[in-house]
């Protein structure tokens, strides 16, 4: 009885850390490297929902006229963002025939279902951190006008800009990019949790426990490589950011 009891015990246990990391799989800029799509298209965003991952990744830069567009690099096939209209940058289009999204038509199309969370990167803005916090304060306002503040979370590498965000929604979830703050530094400036390259937990190995026993998230980029993969799901992070979710979906169908 005693060996019965003590079985269920570690059944339990055990069970409950394989649900804490049920779906951590963040799609890196939607699903577009098996599917052959653009990055940051609202189709690779699309193809990562039909995936069913925890959450799809996409980049935001502002335009010269203040409008929030959906971009990894700062141009556009050649079209400097941070310096062109909106309508200047209709000049060109992505392969699939896409125009680049705004964050506002990007996030409606995500915020059309309620199982993958929408991964919004605020995007350093090159002409400096004025221009920074306003695409910082356009974003918190956008969310809000289409009420996606439980689907969307934050990750930006520029800290004023994640303080800004937490400032004007102490409830949004802020993550941080960068890697050069201690989990003590995350938790006073109220970030929801780290996004950090995975080499950054290698340098600071104590950091992934440390994060967890104050309650932060734990999430690595961008981690595409299986036996990393791996490394990361033993030491129970939360999410790994990847372009190749499908292989991380494999992986976790093995482990069950
Ligand atoms: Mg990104």
């Amino acid at each position: 009885m005693k060996h019965f009891v003590l079985g269920i015990l570690i059944l339990g246990a055990s069970l409950s850390t394989a649900s804490a990391q049920k779906n951590p799989i963040i799609a890196h800029r939607g699903a577009w490297k098996n599917t052959e799509l653009p990055q940051n298209s609202i189709a690779s965003l699309n193809a990562a929902i039909s995936e069913g991952v925890f959450g799809s990744e996409f980049d935001i830069h502002l335009t010269k006229d203040d409008i929030l567009v959906v971009n990894h690099d700062n141009d556009f096939y050649g079209i400097d963002i941070a310096t062109a209209t909106y309508q200047e940058l209709l000049a060109k289009k992505h392969p699939n025939g896409e125009s680049i999204p705004t964050a506002e038509d990007f996030l409606k199309e995500g915020l059309k279902q309620k199982k993958t969370k929408l991964i919004y990167e605020l995007k350093t803005n090159r002409l400096g951190l004025e221009r920074t916090l306003l695409a910082a304060q356009k974003s918190v306002e956008l969310v809000k006008k289409l009420k996606g503040e439980k689907m969307i979370e934050y990750i930006a590498f520029d800290y004023d800009a994640c303080k800004k965000i937490v400032e004007l929604n102490p409830k949004a979830k802020v993550h941080y990019l960068t890697g050069n703050k201690s989990p003590q530094e995350l938790k006073a400036d109220k970030m929801a949790g780290a996004d950090y390259h995975f080499s950054v937990y290698k340098k600071n190995p104590t950091w992934i426990a440390e994060l967890q026993k104050l309650k932060l998230k734990v999430n690595a980029w961008t981690v595409n490589e299986e036996a990393e993969m791996k490394n990361l799901l033993d030491q129970k992070v939360d999410y790994i950011t990847t372009d190749n979710p499908e292989l991380l979906a494999e992986l976790l169908k093995v482990k069950k």
